[in-house]
């Protein structure tokens, strides 16, 4: 059944994520006596739900240096110094050029491909025409899951035979989608860590010949698991390193993960989350609005 509410459904998907901070939080706010003990407690408390040390210290310090008198005062404080660490952000999608070009990278499981075929869905509901282009070759089921996915949301999948050259596959995407006239072409990408370096070469050669066809790349989506919490940001330190991130997809927010590494990643790398994935539905990705 179609939400009616649509701020209200997502309430509901992120719930298990908001009371895995916010059954602490919540104790701790109603309490009047703010203390050291208070204070050190809301920022353990803030680490803990993945918001990172630094961003953590500055909010609290933030709070505090304006003197709440009571929990629900120092709540409403926290709130605004917590939106204020993402605000000022572009999250839009950058959907220069014909077709403009989306490569989505990540580690296994991450949540690349289904993100892939959420994004395209979108981007229909907005009349604009997607082509997904299978560039993970490396899996043998990986085209079979993009094509299930790519059916649901009615899309036209590129891809080559299994082991072969990802940026081949890469290459045929966008040149099928420039014959088309097809909008976007959204490029999905092996994550296999076991052999980092290979892959990040891999990601680095698919990229290059992306930028050589379209003269410059619209978005490198970078897809984060929500729940692995701070190993995401030694995820992303090295795709930014290798690919050059505009953006991330953080994804599993309908699970326990526990959200603040929304900020922790803004804050440490300087990339907006563009993105929330709040379920394995096809309409379960939404632009992330940090008041939401
Ligand atoms: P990939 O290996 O990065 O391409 O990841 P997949 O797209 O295959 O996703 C891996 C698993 O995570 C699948 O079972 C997805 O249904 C699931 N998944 C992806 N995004 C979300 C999400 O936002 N919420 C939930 N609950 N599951 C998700
Ligand atoms: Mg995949």
């Amino acid at each position: 059944t179609a939400v009616k509410d649509p701020e209200r459904g997502l309430r509901s998907q992120l719930s298990r994520t908001r009371s895995a901070i916010g059954g602490t939080l919540g104790t701790l706010l109603r309490s009047d006596t703010l203390d050291d003990a208070f204070w050190d407690e809301l920022e353990e408390t803030l680490i803990a739900a993945d918001v990172g040390v630094g961003p953590s210290t500055t909010a609290v310090d933030d709070v505090r240096k304006q003197r709440p008198s009571d929990g629900e005062q120092a709540r409403q404080l926290l709130e605004e110094a917590l939106i204020s660490q993402l605000s000022g952000r572009d999250r839009s999608l950058h959907l220069e050029g014909r077709p403009a070009v989306v490569l989505v990278v990540g580690v296994n499981g991450t949540g690349k491909t289904t993100s892939i075929a959420k994004i395209a869905g979108l981007l229909g509901e907005n009349d604009q025409t997607a082509v997904l282009g299978a560039a993970d070759t490396f899996r043998a089921a990986a085209d079979e899951q993009l094509r299930t996915w790519a059916g649901r949301v009615g899309v036209e999948v590129i891809s080559g035979s299994p082991g072969s050259d990802p940026a081949s596959v890469a290459y045929d995407a966008y040149r099928s989608s420039e014959a088309s006239g097809a909008d976007v072409v959204l490029v999905d990408t092996a994550g296999r860590l076991h052999s980092k370096s290979n892959l990040m070469d891999e990601l680095g050669k698919v990229a290059r010949v992306l930028r050589r066809e379209a003269g410059e790349i619209g978005e490198v989506l970078l897809v984060l698991d929500g729940t692995t919490g701070q190993n995401g940001i030694g995820q992303a330190r090295s795709f930014a390193d290798s690919v050059g991130v505009t953006g991330i997809v953080l994804t599993k927010l309908d699970g326990t993960a526990k959200g603040g590494i929304a900020i922790a990643v803004e804050q440490e790398l300087n990339i907006p989350v563009k993105y929330i994935g709040v379920g394995e539905g096809v309409h379960d990705l939404v632009p992330f609005d940090p008041r939401t």
